[in-house]
């Protein structure tokens, strides 16, 4: 991997990995090559690693991968249009008819649908797992089994799994580990270093962070995997635009200094909803009395933005909380610089009936932004009444 600058600090290879000036102009900022097609040298002329057509790379998507490859201390990374699109490339690329794969039952509802609606009718087969009990996993495990499918923290009860743990338990049985990394973020954890073979991320999220961009990636040591991944990507185009390849990477030069202030600022909401009367439980890595914040600890730098909480009476009121707040945006998605409250079981997690998790109906999500903590916690005050 050219320039990925693994020598340095995060904050200095987000801003420099495979982001030297234009080698033509002398642009600081890599350019957005809004091009669909390169000039050859001649027939049959172009070398190993020259551009030919944008389905197959493009240098601001070039950019990109360097860049993020060096963030999660990774030899590959390869962008997609969406998080969706490049879960579906690494399902395809690494299952056949017959195999099986272990996923969370708390697993993004997006990727459990791809598994059990999709997947499935190409003959792949799915056991749903608590993924915070190693036991469990290697209960689901069969003869079949190519991958475990983990994310950690999970969405919306912000469930911890042990990375460490469920590699050996993939790697007992010659099995893969993928960690969905969109809520830590390479800032906050780097699954690689804990013994995953692969990461996914929604780009769309932590890493564009101004939700301004859907897009999705796949990091890997694997040499292998990623010409696997790069042939299927090229051969089912499923690739991010110039534009958006830009944006995301626009964003990733201020990831460490977003999820700085998205961990104060979840710190701050997390003690006023602790001391609140209207709120019953609050569901946060951080907190010393989450079941999983030791290994949380133990695996991640700080603990985030994404935080749960349950309402003492009960949906109407949870629903009247999401309502009434003026910050707090009232949407879906997550990782952006403004603050976004929803009711996961009424928005997010609609669409995952089937699924064996059980959200809570008093359950609300919150993705809390990078404003002054203060207003934060004094809109949530005003609204939980
Ligand atoms: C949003 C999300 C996805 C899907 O990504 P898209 O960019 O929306 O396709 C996958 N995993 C997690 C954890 C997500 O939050």
């Amino acid at each position: 991997m050219v320039d990925d600058h693994s020598e340095l600090g995060f904050e200095t290879r987000a801003i420099h990995a495979g982001q030297a000036p234009d080698p033509r102009t002398g642009a600081v900022i890599v350019p957005i090559y809004q091009t669909s097609t390169y000039a050859q040298d001649g027939v049959g002329g172009t070398r190993e690693g020259d551009y030919e057509y944008s389905r197959t790379a493009n240098p601001t998507r070039t950019a990109l991968e360097t860049a993020l490859a060096s963030l999660e201390g990774a030899r590959h990374t390869l962008a997609f249009a969406s998080g969706m699109a490049a879960s579906d490339a690494l399902l395809r690329t690494v299952l056949r008819p017959g195999d099986h794969l272990v996923l969370g039952n708390d697993a993004y509802g997006g990727t459990f649908r791809l598994i059990d609606k999709v997947m499935s009718l190409w003959g792949v087969e799915h056991t749903v797992a608590d993924l915070s009990k190693v036991d469990d996993v290697r209960a689901a495990i069969r003869p079949e089994t190519k991958l475990i499918w983990c994310e950690s923290p999970t969405n919306p009860l912000l469930g911890i799994a042990d990375i460490a743990a469920l590699a050996g338990v993939a790697h007992d049985v010659g099995a893969r580990l993928v960690v969905d990394n969109t809520f830590a973020t390479p800032y906050l954890q780097n699954p690689l270093s804990l013994g995953a073979d692969v990461v996914l991320h929604s780009t769309t999220k932590y890493l564009g962070g101004h939700s301004d961009v859907v897009g999705g990636a796949v990091v890997t040591n694997e040499d292998e995997l990623r010409d696997e991944l790069f042939y299927i990507r090229n051969a089912a185009g499923a690739v991010p635009g110039p534009f958006d390849a830009w944006l995301t990477l626009r964003g990733i030069k201020t990831l460490a200094l977003r999820m700085e202030r998205h961990s104060d600022n979840a710190e701050l909401v997390v003690q006023s909803l602790l001391s609140h009367p209207k709120v019953s439980k609050v569901y946060y890595p951080g907190l010393s009395t989450h079941p999983g914040h030791e290994v949380a600890a133990k695996q991640m730098r700080r603990f985030g933005g994404m935080i749960s909480f349950s309402h003492v009476d009960g949906e109407q009121a949870a629903l009247d909380v999401a309502a009434r707040t003026k910050l707090f945006i009232l949407a879906e998605s997550l990782g952006g610089i403004e603050s976004l409250i929803e009711h996961p079981g009424r928005m997010t997690h609609a669409s995952t009936a089937g699924s064996t998790l059980q959200v809570p109906a008093d359950l609300l999500r919150l993705s809390v932004g990078i404003e002054d903590g203060r207003d934060l916690v004094a809109d949530l005050r005003n609204a939980l009444g």
